[in-house]
């Protein structure tokens, strides 16, 4: 069930980039985004077994102990030929180091482990999970998807995390061969093109649209 968002609201991250992506998206919206970190609350543990659940225990635990709605996110590149991996440890495959170089020879070698080489065969997917809590223990929750094919090797210095590998469907380019706003693709130019805009689109019509 919808419901409209306004006022303050809790960005349950503590990852300065993810912040100041998310604050730009609600700003439009007369949102005031304060984040996890600004209120010191603590980074819950991410037990879930899918990106929807951690990304409900994020916000959940942000709208208990703040008394305001939260908001959170959860993400990762799901490779089919890898039987999804590495999904929803697409950042700890990076290493402590965050290493994305290793991460993405890391899933080039189990590409080229199974014998995968044709663009069929390597076939792969981000997917980004949101979800909204109220103190009240209301949810809304919604998910985007891009459907794309791994490159190799990498290509461009663009964005961040497995970008430079990832080919869209429809495009020549790599998400890390494009600008922000060609990889976000948001309106009024675009329909949405990255997992992360298509799920802010989705949660704008539930939420954000008066
Ligand atoms: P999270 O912080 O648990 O959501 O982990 C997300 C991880 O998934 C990131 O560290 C990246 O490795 C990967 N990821 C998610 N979204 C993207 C994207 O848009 N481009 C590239 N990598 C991404």
């Amino acid at each position: 069930m919808s419901r409209r968002l306004s006022g303050k609201v809790v960005i349950a991250t503590h990852n300065a980039g993810k912040l100041k992506e998310m604050r730009e998206l609600l700003a439009p919206h007369g949102v005031e985004a304060i984040s996890a970190g600004e209120l010191d609350l603590p980074e819950p543990d991410e037990t879930g077994v899918t990106f929807a659940e951690n990304a409900f225990i994020k916000a959940y635990a942000a709208a208990m102990k703040s008394g305001l709605p939260a908001f959170a996110d959860d993400s990762g590149l799901c490779v089919e030929a890898l039987g999804g991996d590495p999904g929803l440890y697409s950042a700890r495959w990076a290493g402590p180091e965050k290493d994305f170089n290793a991460a993405m020879a890391k899933v080039e070698a189990g590409l080229q482990e199974k014998g995968a080489i044709t663009p069929s065969q390597r076939r792969a997917w981000f997917i980004s999970a949101l979800s909204v809590v109220w103190p009240d223990e209301h949810e809304v929750a919604v998910e985007g998807r891009v459907d794309g094919v791994l490159i190799w090797p990498p290509r461009g210095k663009a964005g961040f995390g497995y970008d430079p590998m990832f080919l869209p469907d429809g495009f020549d380019r790599t998400f890390g061969e494009m600008t922000a706003e060609e990889k976000h693709g948001l309106p009024p130019h675009g329909l949405g093109l990255s997992h992360r805009a298509r799920a802010f689109i989705a949660l704008e019509k539930l939420c954000l649209k008066v």
